[in-house]
């Protein structure tokens, strides 16, 4: 009896604020969903791979799943999560005769809770893992704040995924989903339609990761390394420029020559940061063409490059910064230089280094023409809670 997997990684892959959806974001050396994909791939049970992938993608499907060992395909989401499982039943070929349907958000379904679910599904027609309530369950009617009463917790089950189907069950329950819009899985159009669904005990490190909260969670368990970035910068100095560093004015006869305010620390500091996240560098979120960073303030790129990697899950952990100038003296201004950047980042003063340089007289930049930065920085799991 082949079994196929169909992977649900989200309908239209927009979140509020724009954020990438949090199955795209990287656990260890892999994504969320790659990691889902490969529970199956490495399964001996599963035949078949399915991956339902948003219908607008910024990258190309084979990318987004990664490499597996088992044949793959790939097809596109729907508005709702049914509609989305429909298109990946589309996709299963015809020999296969299980189907489990998985939450992309699950990254840890194990090999043990698999194979209960496939049991299951070749026993009763469908099933799902469920969690026992370990919490007094309160029922409060929608709209209300007051307990109407209290559900015996042995009878309440919080469900997860993988769930099981035998391929007709599941096609009747796709069939049946119009009448029942708003049903939150498979198995609750399986219970509309009349057919049984067997619970068997699911895994509690089989979470769904949907707050920051979740990921960080998720990233310690999987023991994700601290990531390191490193940054350059160099601006020509001129006349008739003031020498703003991470929004100090260090009082000089002249400046950067730059798009912006070329603010050689922020510019440095910002490629550090979206370095160590592998989100490529400053020109490419912030383009030297677009009109709207003309002269922009450098802290002002320091706090959305904070932001930017603080939607994935990561805080900048501590920064470190080489400032080489030969004139004027920077010493006395370090000490406002690392509270303005730490201000900017959202961190203590404490995680940020400053130090200043000369070149000896060496080269362009011995000569005073020009101002370089070079700068590194850490970042370690724990984003805002977005
Ligand atoms: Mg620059």
């Amino acid at each position: 009896m082949p079994v196929a997997a169909i992977i649900v990684a989200g309908g239209k892959g927009e979140r509020l604020g724009g954020a990438t959806p949090k199955q795209f974001l990287p656990l260890g050396n892999r994504t969320i969903l790659q990691r889902s994909v490969a529970a199956f791939d490495a399964h001996p049970l599963v035949d078949r791979i399915v991956v339902v992938l948003p219908a607008k993608l910024d990258t190309d499907a084979t990318t987004l799943v990664g490499l597996t060992s088992k044949p793959c395909v790939t097809t596109t989401g729907g508005e709702r999560r049914q509609d989305s499982v429909r298109n990946g039943l589309a996709r299963v070929d015809r020999d296969i005769d299980v189907v489990l349907v998985h939450d992309a958000a699950r990254p840890f379904a194990s090999a043990a809770l698999i194979e209960r679910v496939i049991g299951a599904t070749r026993r009763t027609g469908a099933a799902v893992p469920a969690m026992s309530a370990k919490d007094t369950v309160k029922f409060v009617p929608a709209g209300d704040s007051l307990v109407q009463r209290t559900i015996p917790r042995g009878e309440i089950w919080l469900a997860q995924t993988p769930q099981g189907f035998r391929r007709s069950v599941l096609e009747l329950a796709v069939s049946a989903g119009d009448a029942h819009p708003n049903a939150t899985d498979e198995a609750m159009l399986v219970e509309a339609t009349g057919g049984s669904v067997e619970v068997v005990p699911g895994d509690e490190h089989n979470v769904k990761i949907t707050t920051n909260a979740d990921l960080n969670t998720a990233r310690r368990a999987a023991e994700v390394a601290p990531r390191v970035g490193t940054g350059y910068d160099l601006h020509r100095l001129v006349s008739g420029r003031p020498l703003v560093l991470a929004g100090v004015v260090v009082p000089f006869d002249r400046g950067p020559l730059g798009h912006s305010d070329g603010d050689v620390i922020s510019h440095s500091v910002v490629d550090a940061i979206l370095g160590a996240a592998a989100l490529g560098d400053i020109g490419q979120h912030f383009s030297n063409t677009d009109p709207r960073w003309k002269d922009m303030p450098g802290e002002e790129f320091l706090r959305r490059a904070a932001a930017i990697v603080g939607e994935r899950g990561w805080r900048v952990a501590n920064v470190d910064v080489t400032v080489v100038l030969e004139r004027p003296k920077l010493a006395p201004h370090v000490h406002e230089i690392r509270a303005r950047i730490a201000s900017a980042l959202g961190i203590d003063a404490g995680l940020v280094s400053v130090k200043g340089k000369t070149n000896e007289g060496v080269d362009a930049v011995g000569r005073g023409e020009a101002i370089a930065a070079h700068a590194v920085a850490v970042l370690a799991i724990g984003g805002p809670d977005v």
